[in-house]
């Protein structure tokens, strides 16, 4: 599978902070952020998520995905993704016979809101979700961490299931990701995890861990 994120939105800081100062009757010029500091004001719109931060589109393209995966991310219709699917109608592949879903690869772009990624992310990262669709989102979140974009690098900072938002696993069989958080974060940080940034800190170190041991074993 090959992932592309792409930025539609041209100058998505400063599209964010001249919006936020129009709340507020102030006109925002535009800024030159410093080293790090596009970053940090990222995260700061993140943790806030004010609907400002709707004004940030982009695009996250996958090519040879497994069909069955694509039907599950598709269906995340909260805060209004906009999914385009590749098509397996016979007249237009060559009048190939169907196979399983499991077995067919096709291409996939979702548009994203910063706010309705991690609305996906709240419920594929959880350990419930079919394994091969998690580690398809996991995928994503670290082609993010790699694109050296401030605004990409914050969200997959971001990006967590729901528990850590919730303090425990809502699904009806608990899926065990959070008590092991929680081990963690004992052992390793004995920081504050009823602060919610500090959570969404270190669980980012842990889905690192996790993932990391997971490969290995
Ligand atoms: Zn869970």
């Amino acid at each position: 599978m090959k992932i592309q994120i792409e930025m539609l939105t041209t100058k998505p800081a400063h599209q964010v902070r001249k919006a936020n100062a129009l709340t507020i009757g102030k006109v925002a010029k535009e800024k030159v952020f410093r080293q790090g500091e596009e970053h940090d004001f990222w995260k700061e719109q993140m943790l806030h998520l004010h609907s400002t931060l709707n004004k940030v589109r982009f695009n996250i393209i996958l090519k040879d995905v497994r069909a069955d995966v694509v039907s599950q991310l598709v269906r995340h219709t909260k805060k209004a993704p906009i999914p385009t699917v590749q098509s397996s109608r016979p007249d237009w592949n060559g009048g190939q016979k169907r196979k399983p879903s499991d077995e067919t690869y096709i291409s996939f772009m979702m548009e994203h809101s910063a706010e309705s990624w991690l609305e996906l992310c709240k419920q594929r990262l959880c350990r419930s979700t079919m394994k091969e669709t998690r580690l398809v989102v996991e995928d994503i979140i670290n082609a993010m961490a790699i694109t050296e974009i401030p605004f990409f690098e914050a969200l997959a900072e971001f990006s967590a299931p729901k528990c850590i938002y919730r303090y425990g696993c809502c699904e009806r069989l608990q899926c065990g990701y959070f008590n092991r958080f929680l081990k963690h974060v004992d052992s390793v940080f004995g920081g504050d995890r009823n602060d919610i940034k500090t959570r969404f800190y270190m669980h980012d170190c842990f889905s690192v861990t996790e993932q990391r041991e997971n490969r290995d074993s």
